[in-house]
């Protein structure tokens, strides 16, 4: 006999991290879901954000949001672990596409360089602190410091659809948005 119990809300598996930079991002993610937190709440199964959540698990997701440069090789292990576990990947700030403007030291003189060497050696840094697409493909980017919130919107809603979370017709236009 055939159930006439609705299909279960699919749900977007999402992660949220942060490399180095002020997080200011992140924050502006919440600023977001000042708007946006009823509508998404029950669309969304957040794995790993550490604003939101005291327990964290680093498993396979559809969307990682990252905000922050690669500064260590530490990062460059996390964020290629981070790569293999998800569908996409999306930079959101200037500092996760470019690198900038957490990477003052890329620009210090000679003199400050050799100064710094015994920490960037001592704490396992790289040469140069790069946005994270020189160490992995990145699926998509939110530009901003911070981050737009029309744009950062834009994106997550389309992966939405893409992964079957949201209908593709379903739009949000016409809220209004910092
Ligand atoms: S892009 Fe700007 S606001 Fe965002 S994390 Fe980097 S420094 Fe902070």
């Amino acid at each position: 006999m055939a159930s006439s119990q609705p299909a279960p809300q699919k749900r977007l598996r999402i992660s949220f991290f942060s490399f180095t930079c002020c997080e200011g991002c992140l924050v502006e993610f919440l600023e977001v879901l000042n708007t946006k937190y009823f509508e998404w709440a029950p669309l969304m199964d957040v794995r790993h954000c550490r604003l939101l959540k005291g327990k964290n698990v680093l498993d396979e997701m559809d969307v990682a949001i990252i905000e922050g440069g690669i500064s260590s090789q530490k990062e460059v292990e996390r964020v290629l672990e981070i790569r293999r576990l998800a569908k996409r990947v999306v930079a959101i700030g200037s500092c996760a596409i470019t690198g900038a403007p957490n990477n003052y030291r890329n620009y210090f003189d000679a003199k400050t360089l050799e100064e710094i060497k015994p920490i960037l050696e001592r704490f396992g840094h790289r040469e140069r602190v790069t946005g994270i697409g020189e160490v992995v493909k990145v699926d998509a980017e939110v530009p901003g410091c911070p981050i737009m919130h029309p744009k950062f919107i834009e994106v997550l809603e389309g992966y939405m659809k893409e992964f079957g979370v949201l209908a593709p017709n379903e739009t949000n236009e016409g809220e209004e948005h910092a």
